[in-house]
């Protein structure tokens, strides 16, 4: 999508602190943390919204959440993390290209709120 951040951030022309990468999926810091450590993990194909996947998407959902585990565990929170997608404007949404947070490195409360 020529005018998504997160396609452009993907395809190096922004650029984001990466800490991992594979064919389908990048991770980078983010800008605005919110958490000693705050990553974003995105699939380097454009999907909208959690809500805008299909199901050949499946197998690459899943992929997200073991890059997850791996990313929580080189960056030593992997005793207490959190990992979570805002799907759409309602639940907090600002960019439209679909990524999970990873969080941790601070106690986390819930509800998140
Ligand atoms: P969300 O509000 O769930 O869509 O999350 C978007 C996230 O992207 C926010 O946490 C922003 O701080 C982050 N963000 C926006 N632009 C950049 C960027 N260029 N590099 C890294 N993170 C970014």
């Amino acid at each position: 999508m020529p005018d998504c951040i997160f396609c452009k951030i993907a395809g190096r022309e922004i650029n984001a602190k990466f800490v991992y990468e594979t064919d389908e999926l990048a991770a980078f810091q983010d800008l605005n943390p919110q958490a000693p450590t705050h990553i974003l993990i995105i699939t380097k194909k454009h999907i909208t919204r959690l809500s805008d996947c299909s199901q050949e998407d499946a197998p690459l959902l899943g992929k997200i959440q073991y890059a997850a585990k791996e990313i929580a565990d080189k960056a030593g929170i992997a005793e207490g993390f959190r990992l979570v997608t805002n799907n759409g404007r309602k639940a907090g949404q600002s960019v439209d290209h679909l990524h999970y947070h990873l969080l941790g490195g601070r106690k986390m409360n819930w509800p998140p709120g």
